[in-house]
């Protein structure tokens, strides 16, 4: 049986998620007749459907709730947190077109809650009604289907194929059903994979994280193949080594990541500034730290293993008073986390692994294996009642004295929702080869282009950045091969 409906095509998409929708729609919107838009999952949508918000300059929301960013303030906030790694052109066009992009999504139904910052951030995160589940399925995808894109689902992209000028011609499409290879002819692609969280290989081979801790929160389905693709033809392997960690996860084989995402738990062990101690029970960092969540994965990942210690006072304060902090993305104020008792009795009836209880400092100390434990909470209690911690300069609020029976210690993984690069693009979104040149026909947006944002960490300063730029380049780019048909 045919894998597609047709042998040749204007344009074929790779990847039907935030990026690949939004391309899909604009090149059929800007007149392109054969689109096909391929998606290697059963359904469509990959991690797009779990973005909360899309990063935006000087959109209309903004204007009526009188948030006013200057686009310099944020491309130079950008150059410095990158070390100047970012792309400063890139920057400029994906901040000069961001709020219209916001706009434009509103226009076509797209429904925002609110604008708000991360944490201590800026004020550009465009949050969705319905999630990017919505934006995708509910506003983009009928729109694709009446202008007549062919979307097809389980079937991978394999290889792409050029000509004798370096110039696109086809993409190897194998049906998940048979094994059955298709090659269709193509004078355009836009790679929209949403790079290669899932890819355990890549991770540990192309990224500083330690892969054993690293765990990936988002659809699975991102394991680089775009990226693999188009480097079989030539093209530049570029600013791998950047996951957007976003701190603290549970580290828990036996259960689904996401299971953790808005858990009480995770809130508690991860998202405060409890007491967190390495394998050797020392502390190493402030856990204020938590205020950027990307700077935390960083500081948990220089230690082996981390562990969050949480003593009865701690889950007292936290279900009677409420959340230290409102910085996590799942609660906006001090909620009090009524179930927290009930998941922690429930994790250790279950024997999750990541989870420790004792009745003194000592016994926890040994059954984590964490010598210097003890010394530790002698320390950290004795800062707590001077209301200064001399070591790492946590603030006297945060620190919470460890001394009440039961104590638990929760071991800490570090969690992730992308990647980001892997790809050269130019400001077209054509994708470059490694001696700089472009590879004509070929384009990629979202998660593969994205390394000319970023330097070594993702920046919840400017919330939205990434969901922003899928949208943004999924439509810049099919703009763009628009124009090269046309040439
Ligand atoms: C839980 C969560 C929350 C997030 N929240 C935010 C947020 O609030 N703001 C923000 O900026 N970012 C957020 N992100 C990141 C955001 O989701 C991604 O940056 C965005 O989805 C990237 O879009 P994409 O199109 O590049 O990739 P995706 O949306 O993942 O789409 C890629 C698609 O390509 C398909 N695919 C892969 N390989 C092939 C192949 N060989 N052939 C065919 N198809 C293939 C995949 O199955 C997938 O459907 C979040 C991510 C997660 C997981």
């Amino acid at each position: 049986m045919a894998i597609t409906k047709e042998a040749n095509y204007d344009l074929v998409i790779i990847g039907a998620g935030a990026a690949g929708f939004t391309a899909a729609y604009q090149a059929a919107h800007r007149g392109l007749k054969k689109v096909l838009l391929v998606e290697k999952g059963r359904h469509t949508g990959g991690s797009g459907e779990y973005i909360e918000g899309a990063f935006a300059v000087n959109s209309k929301l903004q204007q009526e709730k009188g948030v006013n960013i200057d686009p310099e303030d944020v491309i130079n906030e950008e150059l410095d947190y990158s070390h100047y790694e970012a792309d400063v052109t890139t920057w400029k066009q994906y901040v000069a077109e961001s709020g219209k992009i916001i706009d434009w999504l509103g226009d076509l139904g797209a429904k925002y809650i609110d604008v708000k910052p991360l944490g201590s951030g800026e004020r550009t995160w465009h949050l969705f009604v319905g999630l990017g589940k919505e934006v995708i399925h509910g506003v983009l995808e009928p729109k694709v289907k009446d202008l007549g894109v062919e979307i097809i689902t389980s079937v991978s992209a394999k290889s792409l194929k050029k000509d004798a000028d370096g110039k696109i011609t086809g993409v190897v499409l194998e049906s998940e059903a048979d094994h059955s290879n298709t090659e269709v002819q193509t004078k355009a692609v836009i790679i929209a994979t949403g790079g290669y969280l899932n890819n355990k290989e890549l991770i540990a081979n192309e990224t500083g994280y330690d892969s054993e801790r690293l765990i990936p929160v988002n659809s699975g389905k991102n394991t680089g193949d775009g990226l693999k693709l188009a480097w079989d033809i030539g093209a530049r392997k570029y600013r791998m080594g950047m996951a957007m960690l976003f701190g603290g996860y549970l580290k828990d084989p036996l259960t689904p990541a996401f299971v953790y995402r808005y858990s009480q738990l995770n809130g508690t062990a991860a998202e405060q500034s409890l007491l967190w101690v390495n394998e050797s029970g020392n502390r190493f960092v402030n856990e204020e730290v938590v205020d950027n969540f990307a700077y935390a994965g960083n500081a948990l990942f220089t230690q082996n293993k981390t562990f969050s210690i949480v003593d009865q006072n701690a889950i007292d304060h936290l279900m009677n008073n409420g959340l230290q902090r409102p910085m996590s993305t799942w609660h906006t104020d001090l909620t009090k986390l009524t179930d927290l008792q009930k998941n922690i009795d429930e994790a250790l009836d279950k024997g999750l692994p990541y989870i420790y209880k004792a009745d003194t400092i000592e016994e926890l100390a040994e059954k984590i294996k964490a010598p210097n434990l003890p010394a530790t909470v002698q320390k950290y209690n004795e800062f707590a009642d001077k209301g200064e911690d001399a070591d790492f300069g946590k603030q006297a609020k945060y620190i919470l004295k460890v001394n009440k029976a039961p104590y638990y210690a929760m071991e800490l993984g570090v969690g992730a929702f992308c990647t980001m690069g892997g790809l050269k693009v130019n400001t077209n979104n054509e994708v470059l080869d490694t001696n700089g040149s472009v590879i004509p026909g070929l384009y990629a947006a979202g998660n593969d282009a994205a390394g000319n944002l970023i330097g070594d960490t993702y920046g919840p300063n400017m919330p939205g950045t990434e969901a922003g730029y899928s949208f943004y380049s999924g439509k810049h780019s099919a703009d763009c091969v628009v124009d090269y048909l046309n040439k």
